[in-house]
């Protein structure tokens, strides 16, 4: 397979200094997953090419990083903020071509940092905090899977608070399914058990079956993790 027919580029415009710039995407047909984790997370086989690595946009000028998730509204005063701890200490560097592990980890690290800043909706960071999780799982770092990971649930858990979902691509179900197994993945099976029952319970569960059934699902895979860890006591 020749690399290159498997990316398109895509134009964009840095929504922090507002240059344009150029990043490339993998296009679908190169990048099917032969299996999908329980926290949704794509498995590729090797030879494939893995979009998440390609997630996050890197403006090679400020070095401001973004998804397509982030608003374009800056907070007042957080513009200051970002040239002090981004733009300033930047070496110009294009992540605009194929991109390796290390550059795909970086990337997002660069886009919670952005982020962060700018005051994104904790939906947004969330989603961030949990495809970096993801990637650390295919290079077997359990370690810094469940560092992020464990971003990801607080996260999670704040928007869900605040309600700051809306308008993002979760809906309030899909976060409380991720709070109820980001939190069994981390072994806290009475908060992982008391989401799932969230979902299970949810005003919209009728319409949702399919979450809904995942939830149940993991309820019960859930219950079980925390009965096998009150034996081992
Ligand atoms: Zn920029």
């Amino acid at each position: 397979m020749q690399p290159l027919e498997a990316f398109y580029e895509k134009k964009l415009t840095c929504i922090y200094c507002t240059k344009p710039f150029k990043t490339l995407r993998v296009r679908s047909r190169f990048s099917i997953p032969y299996q999908i984790d329980s926290d949704f997370c794509p498995n590729f086989r090797a030879g494939n090419y893995n979009p998440h690595f390609y997630f996050v946009n890197v403006c090679p000028e400020c070095g401001f990083a973004f998804s397509e998730e982030f608003s374009d509204r800056f907070p007042i005063s957080s513009k200051e903020i970002i040239r002090v701890q981004i733009t300033e200490n930047w070496t110009k560097r294009d992540f605009g071509q194929v991109r390796d592990i290390q550059q795909a980890l970086e990337a997002y690290k660069l886009a919670i940092l952005a982020g962060s800043l700018k005051k994104e909706k904790n939906a947004v960071l969330a989603g961030l905090c949990l495809r970096l999780a993801w990637l650390y799982r295919s290079e077997n770092n359990s370690e810094q899977e469940k560092r992020f990971m464990g971003m990801a649930l607080k996260a999670y858990e704040e928007s869900f608070v605040l309600s700051d979902f809306t308008g993002t691509s979760m809906s309030e179900l899909q976060v409380l399914f991720m709070i109820g197994e980001l939190s069994r993945r981390l072994g806290q099976y009475a908060k992982a058990v008391s989401y799932f029952a969230k979902v299970i319970q949810h005003k919209d569960a009728k319409d949702k079956q399919k979450i809904v059934n995942m939830a149940r699902e993991q309820w019960r895979v859930a219950k079980e993790e925390k009965h096998q860890e009150t034996i081992q006591e």
